[in-house]
This record gives structure tokens, sequence and C-alpha cells, in this order.
């Protein structure tokens, strides 16, 4: 399996990218298709406000909107990916008790699930 790091820009004048184009990610969030399915949705939206007027820009826009969440998710999947195959130990010990008290529909989660995508989000340092 293979993912790559977040791109710095999905759009060069009036084409753009979405989905695993843009942001492959491993499986340990299970949101490959989530993501894709954001993009789409605010791909649309900022078409639709555009009226075709400036296209390259209404693509910066749509980016700006998606890249920051995008690559959030992304680094989530692949920390996921290390510590869901934790060996055997402390490590692995404090994963479990943490999982059993916050799994759920807890603020750590809330980010992922609770997320409105025509909401801007700022690009994680
Ligand atoms: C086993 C497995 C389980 C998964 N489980 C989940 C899950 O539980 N939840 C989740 O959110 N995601 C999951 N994913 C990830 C998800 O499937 C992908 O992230 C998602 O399909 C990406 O969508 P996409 O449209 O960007 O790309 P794709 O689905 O890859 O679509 C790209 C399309 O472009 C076509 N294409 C490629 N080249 C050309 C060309 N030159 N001309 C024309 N067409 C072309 C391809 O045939 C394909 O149909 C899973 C993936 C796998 C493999």
């Amino acid at each position: 399996m293979f993912d790559r790091p977040p791109l710095p820009r999905w759009s060069d004048g009036p084409v753009t990218l979405l989905g695993d184009a843009c942001h492959p990610m491993l499986p340990y969030g299970a949101q490959g298709a989530a993501q894709a399915i954001e993009d789409a949705a605010v791909l649309t939206t900022c078409l639709a406000e555009a009226c075709g007027r400036n296209l390259p820009r209404t693509l910066s826009r749509y980016e700006s909107l998606r890249r920051g969440r995008t690559t959030r998710v992304q680094q989530m999947s692949r920390a996921n990916g290390h510590r869901f195959h934790l060996p055997d130990g402390p490590d692995q010990e404090a994963r479990d008790a943490a999982m059993r008290t916050s799994f759920g529909l807890s603020p750590d989660i809330d980010w992922l699930y609770g997320h409105d995508p025509t909401v801007p989000e700022p690009a994680p340092t």
C-alpha cells in the first residue's frame, strides 16, 4: 500500500484534481472515498457559485477549502497505520486503554465525522 506526502497544490489553470489523484491515503482511517466525495461536494458548490466566471480562481478557492482537511486525514491515516500495528508491550497497552475510553462520538473524533466541508479549515502546521 502506498500514500504520498500532501501536495502543495492541486490545480493548474482550468484543471484540477480530486480524490486519490491528489490525496491518496493509507486505509487506516477508511476515508479515501469519503474525502473524494467531500471534494466533489465542495467543487460542485464552488463551480455553481462562480457561474462559469474565472475558472482558475474558482479552482483555487476549492483547493483552499479542501487541502487543509485532506492533509489532516492523510496524516491521521498514516499515524493510525503505526498505532494499529504496535507490537505487544507498554505502548500497545496504552493505546488500547486510550481507545477504550475515547472511541465513539468523542471530541477526538468529532473533527472527522462532524465536519461541514463548506467551512474552511487552516492547513496543519
Ligand atoms: C480494499 C479497499 C477498501 C477501501 N475501503 C474504504 C472505506 O471503507 N472507506 C473509504 O472512504 N474509502 C475506502 N477505500 C478507498 C476508496 O476506494 C478510494 O479512496 C476511492 O475509490 C478514490 O476515489 P477516486 O474517484 O479518487 O479514484 P478511483 O476510485 O480510483 O477512480 C478513478 C477512476 O479513473 C479511472 N481511470 C484511471 N485512468 C484513467 C484514464 N486514463 N482514462 C479514463 N479513466 C481512467 C479508473 O479506472 C477509476 O475508475 C478503500 C479502497 C480499497 C482498495
